[in-house]
């Protein structure tokens, strides 16, 4: 039985939650005193599409990003992204489309979906339903309004449609 390896980068600013959302995704958990640095370069998660066994390594920034000091060994041989931003972090919206910018300038057009994280703080949010979603229009992106905190919309939203974006 051949086993096929998705690499998907996590990207976005500092914060978000990307680490919190693999963690979630690979482990099942959520941890509110998170650490900085998980210590490895990618979670991963078995699953099987089309009958087919996948292997998605979620690859994991040690904080880079808030340095911009992604290495292009981060972003080599990625065959997915997942884009976040944070609806309480209207900076990390507006650099939404510099990242896309940056996985494409490394690795080219690959399957991407844009997520807003943190939705159970809607109450603070500082984004519109309208802006979010003008950037998913004007990106053509697939766009989940997701909370890693409550699990809502990462399996079963951005990472469903990650791993079948890869699989055809
Ligand atoms: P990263 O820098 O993008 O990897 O972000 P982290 O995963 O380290 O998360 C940054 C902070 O946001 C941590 O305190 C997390 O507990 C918190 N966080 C992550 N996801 C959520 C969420 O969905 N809702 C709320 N309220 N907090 C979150
Ligand atoms: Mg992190």
């Amino acid at each position: 039985d051949m086993e096929v390896a998705i690499k998907v980068v996590v990207v976005g600013n500092g914060a978000v939650g990307k680490s919190s959302m693999i963690q979630r995704y690979c482990k099942g958990v959520f941890t509110k005193d998170y650490k900085k640095t998980i210590g490895v370069d990618f979670l991963e998660r078995q699953i099987t599409v089309n009958d087919e066994d996948v292997r998605l390594m979620l690859w994991d920034t040690a904080g880079q990003e808030e340095f911009d000091a992604i290495t292009k060994a981060y972003y080599r041989g990625a065959q997915a992204c997942v884009l976040v931003f944070s609806t309480t972090d209207r900076n990390s919206y507006m650099a939404i489309d510099n990242w896309k910018e940056k996985i494409e300038a490394e690795v080219g057009d690959i399957p991407t979906v844009l997520v807003q994280n943190k939705i159970d703080l809607l109450e603070e949010t500082v984004i519109k339903n309208e802006e979010a979603e003008g950037l998913a229009k004007r990106l053509k992106l697939r766009f989940y309004r997701a909370s890693v905190k409550e699990d809502l919309n990462v399996t079963e939203g951005v990472f469903n449609t990650t791993s079948s974006n890869v699989s055809n």
